[in-house]
């Protein structure tokens, strides 16, 4: 894209991202400072914090898609905002280069910086992969996934080919972690709903299929809970495959390593397997360990780049309990507050804390009235779960009117069937010569 113009901006604190990392610092930070706010620039590619916890059950359209995000001008007063995105970093002479949504560059003078860029899909060199397996990380992942699985179902319905019929109503799903079982679960609970409008297709005729490549699905919860969902999924005739790996998707075929099953056709190809830290840092010249994050101290600076803060996704934080905090939203929340509270001291408000949040637990949400949690070394199972993991991710949201928005799209989405329609043509305006 050309260049047109440089626009010149200073700030105190330049913030990187508008996650849960970056969104959540600014709002710490405003809070602290109270009327003597430093000029805190945010540089985010959209102007809204996604809310990811919400995001399987905006694609099975359990809650309004525009209800699984909230505004940063809504979340932030006193922050500037440029929606687009940080390019270049120069780590010496404290310089950013910024381009917004025009194509203009910004050149950026700061004192202090804030990383908090996240992570993206980590890939393998799977034949096939890219051209037929589609991620599960954006909004616009999770509307098109739901308008994908209902356009499969009406596609299905019309073909007369058995063979096509299958290809059309397999969803294979590969990686087993909270995001692609939250996914799959969600997504099998809506076709399950919908097909009751579809009279020649019945729960049966899906094929749904979930590929971990560790020994048990979701990694790093407590076993009984991994067993559990397990069994759960199975019993709604969900194709566990722990062990195994995608060896290729080329032309939509679905190729397993070892001989679970005969490779075959899968008309959705979900890649949930895991995420890495965002490339971007390294290209700016910060330090990595070998996972591809920033290491930091358990002040979230940097080492030996005074001023230089990494919270989120694509920071190793020491974890108060020993070992490497997870990459969590609610640790990435808790980093923010921290850095946010360091930085405040740095203006002289407050004194410099560690990052101390210990991990309270993870709930996992399974579809309708099920799921699993695990609070410290407690574990639940089932509807009490599922509505402990609500609970947790409305207190979590800022916003008293965010919170009765998703409680409202909740209970309407209880008491009244669900929405089947088809929206793919979305945001492609119809063209005036036609
Ligand atoms: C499907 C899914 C479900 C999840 N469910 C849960 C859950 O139930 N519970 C839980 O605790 N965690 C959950 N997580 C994990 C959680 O979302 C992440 O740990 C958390 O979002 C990390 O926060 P972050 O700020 O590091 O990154 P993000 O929230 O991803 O934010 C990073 C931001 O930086 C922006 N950015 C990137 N590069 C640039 C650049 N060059 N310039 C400007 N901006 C840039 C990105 O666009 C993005 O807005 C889930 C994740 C996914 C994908």
């Amino acid at each position: 894209m050309p260049v047109r113009f440089r626009v010149m901006a200073r700030c105190d604190v330049l913030v990187v991202g508008g996650g849960f990392g970056g969104a959540f610092f600014a709002r710490e930070l405003e809070r602290l400072m109270g009327g003597r706010p430093p000029r805190v620039l945010l540089v985010a590619p959209e102007n809204f914090l996604l809310f990811s916890p919400l995001l399987p059950e905006a694609a099975s359209g359990t809650i309004e898609p525009r209800h699984a995000v909230i505004p940063l001008r809504e979340l932030l007063a006193t922050t500037e905002l440029l929606i687009g995105t940080v390019e270049r970093l120069d780590l010496d002479s404290r310089r950013a280069l910024g381009r917004d949504l025009n194509g203009d560059e910004h050149e950026i003078e700061y004192d202090r910086l804030v990383l908090a860029p996240g992570s993206v899909p980590a890939t393998v060199p799977v034949p096939g992969l890219r051209e037929h397996a589609v991620g599960f990380k954006t909004l616009a992942d999770a509307i098109w996934l739901r308008n994908r699985v209902l356009r499969q179902l009406d596609a299905a319905d019309a073909a007369d080919d058995l063979a096509e019929r299958r290809r059309l109503l397999t969803f294979t799903f590969i990686g087993g972690g909270y995001a692609g079982v939250e996914a799959l679960a969600e997504l099998e609970s809506l076709v399950r709903d919908a097909v009751r409008r579809y009279p020649r297709i019945t729960a049966a005729d899906c094929r749904w299929v979930l590929v971990e490549a560790g020994t048990s699905l979701l990694p790093g919860l407590d076993p009984d809970l991994a067993t559990f969902t397990e069994r759960t999924l199975g019993r709604r005739g969900v194709e566990v495959m722990t062990e195994t790996r995608l060896a290729s998707c080329t032309g939509g075929v679905v190729v397993l390593t070892g001989d679970p099953v005969r490779p075959f056709p899968s008309g959705t190809i979900v890649w949930t397997a895991g995420q890495r830290p965002h490339p971007i840092l390294g290209e700016w010249g910060l330090p990595l360990d070998e996972g591809g994050s920033v290491p930091v101290d358990r002040y979230l600076q940097v080492r030996g780049l005074e001023g230089v803060y990494v919270v989120g996704d694509a920071a190793t934080v020491p974890d108060p309990e020993g070992g490497i905090a997870p990459n969590t939203a609610q640790h990435a929340l808790r980093q923010a507050r921290t850095a946010a509270r360091n930085v405040a001291a740095g203006f002289g408000v407050g004194e410099q804390v560690p990052f101390s949040y210990r991990t309270r637990g993870l709930a996992v949400t399974l579809g309708k009235w099920q799921g699993t949690a695990q609070v410290r070394r407690t574990t639940f199972t089932g509807p009490l779960a599922w509505w402990m993991g609500r609970s947790y991710h409305l207190l979590m949201m800022p916003g008293l009117g965010r919170k009765l928005r998703v409680v409202s799209d909740w209970t309407i989405a209880l008491l009244f069937p669900r929405d089947v329609s088809q929206l793919g043509q979305l945001g492609s305006p119809t063209p005036l010569d036609g």
